[in-house]
């Protein structure tokens, strides 16, 4: 929706919706009809995956409510996979909205991390 307050624009040629287009290679580890996963290509801890929605939203301000909720129910069965691989209790579900929060795809994802937060330096 907005990048430092300006209204922007989804740009078709953004690089995740490029990946939805497999127009870019990627390491998909789920996708269905409404989401796809894969492995974020500058993990933040091992295991990091991305979850986006097969719409066009820069942000959670644009996501309509059944992309929502299938981002949400394939960001469980990643954690449920992830929780198993890397026996790991603690995964973080991180989102940024809008530049100013950090988002530097502007394509709504949501970041899986398997870690401690205290270890990974990103809280
Ligand atoms: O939340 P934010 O927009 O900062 O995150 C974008 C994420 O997309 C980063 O973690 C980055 O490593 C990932 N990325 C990726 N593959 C690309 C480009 C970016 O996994 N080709």
């Amino acid at each position: 929706m907005s990048q430092d307050n300006q209204v922007v624009k989804y740009d078709d040629n953004n690089i995740f919706a490029k990946m939805l287009n497999s127009d870019i290679p990627h390491h998909k580890v789920y996708e269905d009809d409404k989401t796809l996963a894969f492995m974020d290509i500058m993990p933040q801890a091992e295991g990091h995956v991305l979850v986006i929605p097969k719409q066009k939203a820069i942000d959670l301000a644009d996501l309509e409510p059944e992309y929502a909720a299938a981002v949400l129910m394939t960001s469980k069965k990643v954690m449920q996979a992830q929780r198993q691989v890397f026996a790991r209790e603690g995964i973080i579900q991180m989102q940024l909205n809008g530049a100013q929060a950090g988002q530097t795809v502007f394509h709504y994802h949501v970041h899986l991390i398997p870690g401690n937060i205290h270890e990974l330096g990103i809280h």
